[in-house]
């Protein structure tokens, strides 16, 4: 079962954001976006990605 970090979105089977290091993931997420080159990527841009990696489109926060 993946879960997003509620900060950066990326998506891990580890129970630790391998990015931010943030505790806080969420099972509550839809869409998937995969990034490969972030620097090229509109959307990678608009949502603030930098490192390459599968990501949520959206995903809920009970905080
Ligand atoms: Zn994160």
């Amino acid at each position: 079962m993946l879960r997003a970090c509620t900060i950066c979105k990326i998506l891990t089977d580890k129970k630790k954001c391998p990015v931010c290091k943030n505790e806080d993931l969420t099972e509550e997420w839809s869409g998937i976006i995969g990034c490969i080159n972030p620097k090229k990527s509109k959307i990678a841009q608009n949502m603030k990605i930098e490192i390459p990696g599968l990501y949520a489109q959206h995903c809920i926060s009970y905080d």
